[in-house]
Parts: structure tokens; sequence; C-alpha cells
């Protein structure tokens, strides 16, 4: 009762929660990690789906710009692929030794007082090994990833998503989704690069079966799993598009990697090291208790469950 009496005496805090990006966000952009993503996604396109070599940039370009990644550009435009598969083939050849542990970025992670949650476009393996090699693994009660938001390989998006829970993030489970066979239907493909050829294009894009940032919904859909309100919600990120659509669904926003503000951002970090010079009212809360996650096991990340 004592503290209960105590705690209503002080000031509630601004957020709730702390919504996190992962790459380019918690390590810098230096690290290589990026460019090497995207030459493995070019010779995805390449080998895998027998793209000519000499239109991948360009097609690369125009996917990532107008479906918010080129895996999801790909499916839209009438590629059909398992989705593990991509994944490993472009993760599972990146120069993880760049990323080293960052024992100052955990102190500052894990002396704020907030639920802290991760929200990326990419796989869990990958995100559970570049939390593991930043030493940031129990810095989060949960990540959102690929696999949350896009629990099946659907042909068509879906709105259904009250029977989705988190699911733990386990290096050594063999959770797996049942996907089917790799296909790669090139039976119909949209043309995309014709398509923008044309001085007015009248035909409207094909949508894309696949959930990601920055789509509105994608956002608004990983904060319904995670059960926050985006009022009461910080959301980092390095992306400015992907900044601009969180701050439309209400989020307050931190773009990370630049210290030039640009509209939709509240905040700009040039580091996410710079996070208690930017906001120290972050940490002017009167409950400072640590909140940790169970980190005992290198690589598990806890789920959401709140
Ligand atoms: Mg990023």
């Amino acid at each position: 009762m004592e503290f209960e009496d105590r705690y209503l005496q002080v000031q509630r805090p601004k957020y709730d929660c702390l919504l996190f990006d992962l790459d380019d966000t918690l390590y810098p952009l230096c690290s290589g990690l990026a460019t090497s993503c995207r030459n493995n996604i070019e010779d995805y396109m390449v080998e895998k789906l027998g793209l000519e070599k000499s239109k991948i940039a360009q097609l690369g370009n125009l996917l990532y710009k107008n479906y918010g990644t080129t895996m999801a550009g790909l499916r839209a435009i009438g590629y059909d692929f398992d989705y593990d598969e991509y994944h490993s083939f472009v993760h599972g050849r990146l120069p993880y030794d760049n990323l080293k542990p960052d024992p100052v970025l955990r102190h500052l992670l894990l002396s704020l007082p907030y639920r802290r949650i991760i929200f990326t476009n990419a796989d869990r393996v990958h995100a559970a090994e570049s939390l593991r090699r930043l030493g940031l693994e129990d810095c989060f009660e949960g990540i959102i990833c690929f696999e949350i938001l896009n629990p099946t390989h659907k042909s068509a998006p879906s709105d259904d998503e009250d029977d989705i829970e988190f699911v733990r993030l386990d290096h050594n489970s063999a959770d797996h989704n049942n996907y089917p066979t790799t296909t790669t239907g090139t039976s119909a493909i949209f043309d995309i690069i014709g398509h923008f050829a044309q001085p007015n294009p009248v035909s409207a894009l094909p949508k894309t079966p696949i959930v990601c940032k920055p789509s509105e919904s994608a956002i608004e859909r990983a904060l319904k799993i995670a059960k926050v309100n985006p009022q009461r919600t910080l959301f980092f990120d390095d992306s400015v598009r992907n900044i601009q659509a969180g701050k439309r669904v209400g989020l307050y926003t931190v773009l990370v990697g630049t210290s030039q503000r640009i509209k939709g951002a509240d905040y700009a970090l040039e580091s996410i090291h710079n996070i208690r010079e930017a906001l120290p009212e972050l940490w002017n809360v009167e409950n400072k208790s640590e909140v940790g996650y169970s980190g005992k096991v290198a690589v598990e990340i806890t789920s959401v469950t709140a």
C-alpha cells in the first residue's frame, strides 16, 4: 500500500514503451551490413530468380522505393519463393564479425525504465544474431520481426491478426513456418520498369502480400501485437519514411543516424549513443528500477505477452 500511495504521487511518465528498429539504428551504417545485404539481394535476384543482371540495380531500387523492401516488391510483381530461403541467402553471408558488443548502449538501454521492443522488417534469425553480437539480447522484451508480421506464406494480405501471438525467438528451436517448397513462378511478372518508363502510368501497381514498414498498417499491426498505445510510445528508426509513417499513426519519433531533424521526427540523433544527451527526460521519472529481461540464455528473446 505504501508503495502504491507513493507511486500515485509521482508524475506519470510520458511513455510506456520504446520501440526500436534494429539495422542501422542500434548499430551504425558504417558496419557494412547494409551494403552487404543489398549485394546479397541482388545476387539472389540473379541466381535464384533468374533476373537479368543489367536490370537488377534499377529494379531493386524501384521495388524498395515502392514496396518498403525488395522482397515485398518481388512478391508484388509476381515472383514467389521460400521466405526462409530468401532470408538465409541474404543474411547468411553478412559480415556479422563487424558487430561488436556495445556495453555502453547496453547500459543505456537497461537503465531506461520502459518496455523496450524491437520492430524490424528482418527475419528472426538475423535479429537474434545481430542482438547477440551486439551483446543486447537481454535488453528487449521481444522482437516484432518478419515472421511475426507475416505468419504464413500467403498470396494475399489478411487483416485477421487476432490470432497472432508472439513466439519465442530461440536459435535452437525448430519452430519454422511450413512454407511451400520453393517456386519461382515467372509466368505473370508485372513489368515495373516498363510501368515507370511510361510518361503517365495509368495502371495501378500490384499489391504485395508482405507486411512490412513503412506501411502504416504494418506499424499499426505491430502496435496491436505488442499491445502498446502509439501516443505513449517512442519509436527509433534510421529510415526517414519509417519515421514519417510512424508519425502518421501517432507515435513519438526519433530519427537515428543524423542530427538533422526532418518533418515527422520529434527528435534526431546522430547515434543511438546520444540518447541520454538528446532525451534526458527519459530518465527523469520516479521509478528508476532497471527493466531487465531474461538474458540468461544467450540468444533467447522472451515473448511479448503483456
Ligand atoms: Mg533500419
